[in-house]
């Protein structure tokens, strides 16, 4: 072979080598997003069966009659319920919650953990303060695995100069501060849907058109003395900067449900932000479905199921079988939309959308695994 056809051999080799190369390159690239797409997912069956925890519920009370079967049922989905105690500004209804929720805490620990809260009709009177960090420890003696604050706080609570008292206000930094010590969690339910500052037709999904229908003293639109919705974000936003180390979730999506890209920006931005997606699935539902799978896939390891379902003094006889079919239904509809990609439609929401079908392994964190680093000895 003449010495220059070798040469050109060669340097066709090479060249092949180069392509083959850049073709192996470009493919091992490409597997990136392609790894996502092909992780295992979970059937709704599947779903169904896995250990699970609902994080955001209230049990009012629970009649004795009725007791076995809501028991029954959270056993048959494998759940267990996180009860909120809540409402500070109405101090004996939140006692009887929290004295449901101790009683129930220790005969099921299996099926209910639970959210202590503290007095907030005493606001301003000497010994607050000492009284509320009392309450908290004695939620925590009692089992709670946290402490909530509910809207009140910015939309009804006063001083006496009849400005709103807002949730960064310092009189609550030693209570703060005290979860903190303790290594508990605040769980915030601050401000509202945006929704909540519309008229009832403007609003995006058929629930809040309805509780804001029912609650017109809640709807926000009806009362502009009450602080505009971005003064609740940004007083809640400042309370994790001022207490980094203060492991906070935040209700509802953290009040941010419209947008997805506003939740990432405060994931992004404060570490110890966390939230549950109790009573706000149907916005993101409403949202773009590859951007909300994409958002729940990135911060996976920030969202904890949630539900905002309840139980009361109502729930004996057909009161009961009504309140274990609307469980039920709830749980089914969001083993269909978590765990599938079936098109589907839910009363909430106008129109049909399109099912997540996230990865199993996502799925199990949010449906349980993040409790470890959200809500630990839950
Ligand atoms: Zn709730």
């Amino acid at each position: 072979m003449h010495s220059c056809c070798k040469g050109c051999l060669t340097s066709c080799r090479l060249f092949l080598y180069l392509v083959l190369w850049a073709l192996a390159f470009y493919l091992a690239g490409c597997s990136g997003p392609q790894a996502v797409e092909r992780e295992p997912g979970m059937t709704e069956a599947e779903l169904r069966e896995m250990l699970k925890i609902d994080f955001h519920d209230h049990i009012d009370a629970l009649p004795a009659a009725g007791e076995a079967a809501f028991i029954g049922k959270l056993r048959e989905h494998n759940l267990k319920w996180l009860t909120i105690a809540t409402v500070g500004t109405q101090w004996q209804g939140l006692q009887q919650q929290i004295n449901v929720a101790e009683t129930l805490h220790a005969r099921y620990p299996q099926q209910v953990a639970w959210i202590t809260s503290f007095n907030l009709e005493n606001w301003g009177e000497t010994g607050w303060e000492s009284s509320a960090v009392r309450q908290v420890g004695e939620g925590f003696a009692a089992g709670a695995v946290g402490v909530k604050v509910w809207k009140d706080i910015g939309m009804v609570l006063r001083d006496p100069d009849s400005s709103f008292v807002m949730i960064d206000d310092p009189r609550f930094d030693p209570v703060f501060e005290y979860i903190e010590s303790r290594g508990k969690t605040l769980v915030a339910h601050i401000g509202e849907p945006r929704n909540c500052w519309l008229p009832l037709d403007s609003m995006t999904v058929n629930n809040d058109r309805a509780y804001f229908a029912e609650n017109p003293q809640y709807h926000a639109y009806l009362h502009p003395e009450i602080p505009y919705y971005w003064e609740h974000i940004r007083a809640r936003d400042r309370v994790l900067e001022k207490h980094p180390g203060l492991r906070m979730v935040g209700c509802h999506l953290g009040s941010l449900e419209f947008d997805v890209d506003e939740l990432a920006r405060r994931f992004d931005k404060y570490p110890n932000f966390a939230v549950d997606l109790a009573a706000r699935i149907c916005h993101l539902q409403v949202q773009d479905r590859d951007k909300v799978r994409d958002f729940c896939i990135k911060y996976q390891d920030r969202l904890l199921y949630g539900t905002d379902l309840a139980v009361d003094s109502t729930c004996v006889g057909s009161g009961m079988t009504r309140a274990l079919e609307l469980i039920e239904a709830t749980y089914s509809r969001d083993y269909q939309y978590f765990a599938t990609d079936d098109e589907m439609e839910v009363p909430e929401v106008n129109g049909k959308f399109h099912g997540l079908a996230l990865p199993a392994a996502v799925l199990k964190k949010i449906f349980y695994g993040n409790a470890g680093k959200w809500y630990p000895g839950i």
